[in-house]
């Protein structure tokens, strides 16, 4: 019985009382004082008249000798109805034995007033149920009813209240229903020990169990470890009573191991004096799924699943925060040729290839290394030195920081030739690295600083490892400055092509000339393709600058020719780079290049690197039997500085093999060397290729090479590179 219910009888008992003892004294007053008779039952008429509950006077027998307004109205008589009749006609027949039984009491115990329910019945007979309590005022010698004589009937309608309590067990009721089947998962839960009292089927199968299994058991043991702070939290201040919900995101475990992320809202409702959690718990798995992955869209690169740039920028600052100096390094990877692998191999082939870098990379990573793609063919490694590494012994040390090592092993990783769809593709990096030598260091400023170490491995010759240092920093500043000036240059003639010229050793005649670049800088005085051809492939610039020195070199031939000059008769041999080679434009430019100038194909030689040929074998074939189909001749360049391959020389539509001139200058001194040209003019032979001997500085060298067989040299003891003008005063002297 709720507290409400108590009270509500109370009050009806206070008021029962009240009626009573009025009526009683009202009663007695009739009957001691017959003078004032007809006066007093004419205010007990009027006080009845206004009571807001039902009263009737009966005689011993249960006969209505007076009745009130209200009691007129809840039996949808009138009064003049109800007078005269027997009360046990306005009740039902199940009604009497309550009353006998409410008599029987009261003629035992004299008690004042005792309360129950019965049903009475309305003219229509319709019934309801009235609280009913009774008094008796008449003379107890005479037990004509019950052992009673008068009577004073109080009757109060309830049919509101049980309506109300009959809609409260209704509400119940609908509240089990929805409970039940309700589609998400529900329980109540007791707030004084967190047991499950009541759980749905619903959530049941939402954690893989029975219900039985469920009842009784704690939410806690059900709750995800990590989500317990949390939920504790918001059960204290639920205890607290601070709150009377919550809600949360939380995951539960399952039978199977698993757990189901869920929104979790809990309110308290108080139901017998227990406070009660009412759990919904509803399914979002699939939706932390689709958001876990937006997050990690958001902080990965989806190419290779590695973390993107902004991310690991973020990681970096955290960590140099928390560092010592020198504690943490940055490494700046730059793939050398990817470029051109994608241009000649499609995007497809090339996003292949960062995805098996990726991968290379990633098996090198060490406890404390992270690793991230920062855009194209860039990655970033940071080195933590501040993690600590268990070794053998159990014992925690501090791992050391090594970021050449670390540096060398990605080099390694990737040295092996990467297979796609029959590609061999081999790519090499060059990396730079820096650490946080000065205190308070961001993440960048150390990834300004590495970028600028990697520009500087580039411009060693690729596939290098460079420091940072104040140097390096120096050095990137004039890259920078040189790149502007570099653009500036082409547009102002400044770069322009020299010749060397190319002797054929049987006859002693100048048969071809090679086109050198030099810019003539107007600050810097002369300077030479190491200067700026390494920028110039960096930036993309030397597509550009390959073609201006083409067209030029093209154009002093065309010149040649036009003043009859007897060089008009040699052919060029130019040099191609691995970003000209790649260039899908490339054959088109020559196309033009010789056609405005007049020139045949076959009067032009181009000159690849090995390096570049056994980048990618497959793109390079290609691109070499599109030029060679434009009728211009090739030649292998710098031979034996990469990997000598001669059988690669066979797939090749290569007509000559340039022999570096590191051999050359070891001719006649060293035996090695003097072998290794011998067996490269007879291979060469073999495969019906020129062999040109390049670097030939001394007559000695000439003398061997021409015994050797070698079929043409170039060199300073011919001639070193020079400017045209130059170049004709030479020829004239
Ligand atoms: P390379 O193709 O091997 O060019 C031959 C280099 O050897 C030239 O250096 C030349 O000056 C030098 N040389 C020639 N004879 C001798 C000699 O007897 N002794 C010595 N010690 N050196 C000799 P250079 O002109 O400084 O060119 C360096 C490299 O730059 C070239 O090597 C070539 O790979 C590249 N390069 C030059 N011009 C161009 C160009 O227009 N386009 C491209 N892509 N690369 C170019
Ligand atoms: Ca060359
Ligand atoms: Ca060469």
């Amino acid at each position: 019985m709720s507290a409400g219910t108590i009270t509500l009888l109370v009050s009806t008992a206070a008021a029962v009382i009240v009626v009573a003892v009025l009526c009683m004294v009202l009663v007695q007053r009739l009957r001691q004082q017959s003078s004032q008779l007809d006066a007093s039952r004419d205010r007990f008429s009027k006080l009845l008249e206004h009571f807001p509950d039902a009263v009737l006077g009966t005689d011993g027998d249960g006969v209505v000798v007076a009745a009130n307004p209200r009691s007129a109205a809840i039996t949808r008589r009138s009064v003049e109805d109800l007078v005269g009749r027997s009360f046990f006609d306005l009740i039902t027949a199940e009604s009497h034995e309550a009353v006998h039984e409410q008599c029987r009491r009261m003629a035992e115990s004299d008690r004042p007033a005792v309360t129950t329910v019965i049903d009475l019945i309305d003219r229509d007979g319709v019934g309801r149920p009235v609280e009913f309590s009774l008094l008796a005022v008449g003379d107890e010698q005479i037990p004509d009813h019950d052992g009673l004589s008068e009577i004073v009937v109080l009757l109060r309608d309830v049919s509101d209240r049980e309506a109300t309590s009959e809609a409260l067990d209704q509400a119940r009721r609908w509240f089990q229903r929805a409970f039940h089947s309700a589609p998400t998962g529900m329980a109540l839960v007791r707030m004084d020990d967190d047991r499950i009292v009541d759980v749905n089927q619903s959530l049941a199968d939402l954690l893989d169990h029975s219900r039985r299994y469920l009842l009784g058991r704690s939410m806690r043991e059900l709750t995800h470890i990590d989500d317990l702070r949390t939920v504790t939290a918001e059960r204290a201040r639920l205890e607290l009573g601070l709150e009377d919900s919550y809600r949360t995101e939380q995951r539960y475990l399952r039978r199977d191991g698993d757990f189901v992320w869920t929104k979790t809202q809990v309110a308290v409702i108080e139901e017998d004096g227990v406070s009660l959690a009412i759990t919904h718990v509803e399914d979002i798995t699939e939706q932390r799924g689709i958001a876990e992955q937006l997050s990690h869209a958001a902080t990965h690169d989806s190419l290779t699943e590695l973390p993107n740039r902004g991310s690991i920028v973020a990681r970096l600052d955290e960590l140099l925060m928390s560092a010592d100096v020198d504690e943490v390094a940055v490494l700046f990877i730059d793939l050398d040729n990817f470029k051109m692998i994608n241009d000649s191999l499609g995007h497809g082939i090339g996003d292949e290839v960062l995805r098996q870098v990726a991968r290379r990379f990633r098996s090198e990573m060490r406890v404390g290394d992270q690793l991230a793609r920062f855009g194209g063919d860039e990655f970033v490694v940071f080195v933590d030195g501040t993690t600590r590494h268990a070794d053998e012994t159990g014992e925690i040390r501090l791992g050391p920081l090594e970021p050449e090592r670390v540096a060398d092993r990605l080099q390694r990783s990737i040295a092996d030739a990467i297979e796609i769809d029959g590609h061999e593709v081999i790519v090499t990096a060059s990396i730079g690295f820096a650490t946080n030598s000065t205190p308070g260091v961001s993440a960048a400023e150390m990834l300004r600083a590495a970028d600028a170490a990697m520009y500087r491995a580039k411009g060693e010759g690729r596939d290098r490892i460079a420091r940072f240092t104040d140097e390096v920093l120096a050095q990137s500043d004039r890259y920078l400055q040189t790149t502007n000036d570099l653009r500036r240059a082409l547009a102002r003639d400044e770069l322009v092509p020299y010749f060397q010229p190319i002797v054929e050793l049987a006859t002693g005649d100048t048969t071809k000339f090679e086109v050198l670049v030099r810019w003539e800088h107007p600050e810097r005085g002369l300077l030479g393709p190491e200067d700026f051809v390494p920028n110039a492939e960096m930036t993309g610039l030397m597509i550009e600058l390959g073609a201006h020195i083409l067209r030029d070199a093209l154009a002093q031939l065309a010149s040649w020719r036009a003043h009859d000059h007897p060089w008009g008769k040699a052919s060029l041999s130019v040099n191609l780079s691995t970003q000209q080679l790649a260039d899908p434009n490339f054959a088109v430019v020559v196309q033009e290049a010789l056609g405005s100038n007049g020139i045949e194909p076959s009067a032009l030689w181009f000159e690849i690197t090995e390096t570049t040929l056994l980048s990618d074998v497959t793109a390079a074939t290609r691109a070499l039997r599109k030029l060679r189909g434009l009728g211009v001749h090739l030649s292998v360049d710098d031979f034996g500085t990469g990997y000598s391959s001669l059988t690669y020389l066979k797939k090749f539509p290569v007509e000559a093999i340039k022999i570096d001139r590191s051999f050359v200058d070891g001719i006649g001194i060293d035996g090695d060397d003097s072998s290794i040209v011998e067996g490269v003019i007879r291979l060469g032979h073999s495969l019906g290729l020129q062999v040109i001997a390049e670097g030939v500085e001394t007559p000695l060298q000439l003398e061997l090479l021409r015994s050797m067989g070698a079929d043409a040299g170039q060199g300073y003891l011919f001639g070193r590179p020079v400017p045209v003008g130059q170049l004709e005063l030479d020829q004239s002297t």
